[in-house]
């Protein structure tokens, strides 16, 4: 175990072991006013002035995060797990049919390159989700954004959500790609059973991302999934631990990170977010800082 694993288990630990205090101080004695304020919140998201989140604490930034979660937002991510389910069976049903065994290198092949292009694609919108936009944005902000606020001011909060609130976001996404494999018409070429296997193993693995996430902020995980952080299959604590300190501006991608180390070393999101600055005006994650400081 190098040191920067030993940290990075040892603040995981540390916050682990004090979040059910943590909670029980944040949210436990006023459960009245959570249910108002949580009602008022479904009703009409109360909209925020950035400057008044400096004045805020810690804890009551956290509450208010955890009260926007709304049961339209639950639905939604019921909704998506559901359809992420149906359409991803019946796609690999016809990948099944097809060529499994016989091609068995066109689907090996296509998962190494799906699972270089879901690390990418986990950069991209976790790089967007936290350096753009807030949570007044509309569409993304209370429903996508606010989760990844709440992730940078309480990072363990999330291994206390459950797999409808860990993936729901995330198989929404997959869901269109997923329903177009499912019943789009494809001749039996290599080409398109290389497509068809590189966009359903792509779903799959940006469908597991936020899991993957969720194990590398977890003190104690099953033992496969060790392996696979060990071996560097799927995210590790320590790459992941990279991202999380302030102002938390690199190492974005977050299904295996393979992809971080070679755009840190060309400043690749730094540069995006400099042609993104020069064209609209927007400072890069000026909503993120005002949560996280
Ligand atoms: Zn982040
Ligand atoms: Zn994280």
């Amino acid at each position: 175990m190098t040191v920067l694993d030993a940290a990075a288990v040892l603040a995981d630990s540390t916050i682990v072991g004090s979040q059910d205090c943590i909670e029980q101080l944040v949210f436990g004695n006023d459960n009245i006013n959570d249910d108002q304020s949580k009602q008022q919140q479904e009703d009409e998201p109360e909209r925020i002035n950035t400057e008044d989140l400096f004045k805020k604490t810690k804890s009551d930034k956290t509450k208010d995060l955890k009260n926007r979660y709304t049961s339209t937002k639950r639905g939604q991510e019921i909704i998506s797990v559901i359809l992420f389910v149906v359409f991803l069976g019946l796609s690999s049903m016809k990948m099944m049919n097809w060529f499994f065994i016989k091609n068995i290198w066109i689907f090996l092949s296509s998962s190494v390159l799906a699972m270089f292009a879901a690390d990418f694609f986990s950069g991209i919108v976790h790089w967007m989700a936290d350096t753009w936009g807030t949570l007044d944005t509309p569409l993304v902000g209370n429903s996508f954004i606010r989760s990844f606020r709440e992730h940078h001011v309480m990072p363990t909060a999330m291994t206390h959500h459950d797999f409808i609130e860990t993936n729901g976001d995330n198989c929404m996404l997959t869901v269109p790609v997923l329903a177009f494999t499912s019943f789009v018409a494809v001749q039996q070429t290599y080409y398109d059973m290389f497509l068809l296997s590189f966009l359903v193993n792509l779903c799959f693995w940006v469908m597991l991302t936020n899991q993957i996430h969720k194990w590398s902020h977890t003190y104690r995980v099953p033992a496969y999934v060790g392996l696979m952080q060990k071996y560097g299959l799927i995210l590790s604590k320590r790459d992941h631990a990279v991202h999380h300190r302030n102002p938390f501006d690199k190492y974005y991608c977050i299904t295996n990170g393979w992809l971080n180390p070679w755009l840190a070393s060309i400043g690749f999101w730094k540069r995006l977010e400099e042609v993104i600055t020069l064209t609209t005006g927007a400072i890069p994650r000026a909503d993120d800082q005002a949560w996280t400081s």
